[in-house]
């Protein structure tokens, strides 16, 4: 399938000189003007919007975005043991399609095309974004060892079955370490290798997380899994807001991946991850939103504006994290997260993961900067055209692919019962 995009503003061009994006079987083969003899199956006149690659969201949980306003306002742990899990632990899996569909939808209106979904019910969320187009990274988030060897084996089945589905892939998830024994942790470690499957853990999450971890095994949470030899797969540390100077050094040490969320953890009043240090340490730093439960929200034009704002107000200094480094953190290092090759640049070769931005909106006038505009003046409103994989799902603010009001009306009728 070839697709010609005209007359758009690339991010990385000076925000005045229009260009053609020219894709072919869902890679970009050229920015600038089609190859010679390039016959498009389809074109799609961008009317000189702005366009970039799409945004990714390494960490969320899917099927909870039927659990948003549902807890707010609480302490961390009674938000999650009283507030979210009573109700998830209800859900079934149609529910959680639904949920996880709802999830997809309101990313691609916000210009994100990739999700990395931990929790329960992967396949709930590997087949919304089937469904709807989107790129799934789906993890079963396990505990143990109470009921550990049944979840096991759930998850393995569920990574049999998506085996060879298109733009969706796995990663092994322990859910926390105060969720999971020393020894179970170390057992997913083995299976992520032996399966040759990245690792996701929640981690460094809260003061209560480490405190417990200092209590209970003398050292902090980061010390306690390269202690014990829990870091030998590529790994991604979801949160890492409570850190040391050494555990920072241990993550890049390590080769440790973090993703922030920085709406979330404000809001559930743990604080933020030190991005700056983290970046500056050498580690590979990504953005996600958590889930819509404890965000309310899935945008990542939002994630990415907290997180180029918040550290430069924590450190006193306006040069920490420009706009250009946060738009890494939402793209190309989320893909290094992930472990997607060739995702998250406008340049050829790169996977056809792509968003228009409206232009004709006074937040986006004048365009002298557009990483800054993206960065500091976008809201995400501006999504109107997004294409994932060489495929237009959503066009001038319409889905392709899903009946909006068909998702709507299933979502009302969970909301009565969860
Ligand atoms: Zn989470």
């Amino acid at each position: 399938m070839d697709l010609l995009i005209k007359n758009v503003l690339p991010i990385t061009g000076d925000g005045k000189t229009p260009v053609d994006i020219a894709v072919s079987d869902g890679v970009i083969r050229s920015v600038g003007k089609a190859p010679e003899g390039f016959r498009p199956d389809e074109t799609l006149e961008g009317g000189g919007r702005l366009c970039m690659p799409a945004l990714i969201n390494a960490h969320t949980h899917m099927y909870m975005s039927v659990l948003r306003n549902a807890a707010d306002d609480l302490p961390f742990m009674t938000w999650l043991f009283e507030g979210v899990m009573p109700r998830e632990n209800k859900m079934d899996l149609d529910q959680a399609y639904w949920g996880s569909l709802l999830s997809c939808a309101e990313m691609i209106r916000r210009g994100c095309s990739t999700f990395n979904d931990m929790h329960l019910f992967p396949g709930a969320a590997a087949k919304a974004a089937m469904k709807i187009g989107m790129r799934a990274v789906v993890n079963r988030a396990v505990t143990g060892p109470e009921g550990g060897e049944r979840r096991i084996k759930e998850m393995l089945g569920e990574i049999e079955e998506f085996k060879g589905c298109k733009n969706v892939s796995f990663m092994i998830a322990p859910h926390a370490i105060y969720t999971c024994s020393t020894e179970y942790l170390l057992k997913l470690a083995d299976i992520a290798e032996e399966l040759s499957l990245p690792v996701h853990i929640h981690l460094s999450e809260s003061v209560a997380e480490m405190n417990d971890c200092l209590r209970d095994h003398g050292c902090t949470p980061v010390e306690y899994l390269v202690k014990i030899g829990f870091f030998k797969n590529p790994t991604l540390a979801a949160h890492c807001v409570q850190l040391t100077e050494t555990d920072i050094l241990l993550l890049a040490e390590h080769g440790v991946s973090v993703v922030s969320n920085p709406k979330s953890n404000l809001k559930l009043g743990n604080g933020f991850a030190p991005l700056y240090q983290l970046d500056k340490a050498g580690v590979n730093v990504c953005l996600g939103t958590d889930s819509a439960a404890s965000n309310n929200s899935l945008n990542m034009f939002s994630e990415l504006n907290y997180a180029a704002l918040i550290h430069k107000g924590t450190n006193g200094d306006p040069t920490v994290i420009p706009a250009r480094k946060a738009f890494e953190m939402a793209t190309v290092n989320g893909a290094k997260a992930l472990c997607i090759d060739n995702l998250g640049k406008l340049e050829e070769g790169w996977k056809a993961d792509i968003v228009l931005l409206d232009t004709d909106v006074p937040q986006m006038m004048p365009i002298r900067d557009p990483f800054a505009s993206v960065v500091y003046a976008c809201d995400g409103s501006e999504t109107d055209t997004v294409i994932i994989d060489g495929k237009v799902v959503y066009k001038h603010k319409e889905f392709t692919t899903i009946d909006t009001e068909e998702l709507y009306y299933h979502i009302k009728q969970i909301t009565e019962v969860i």
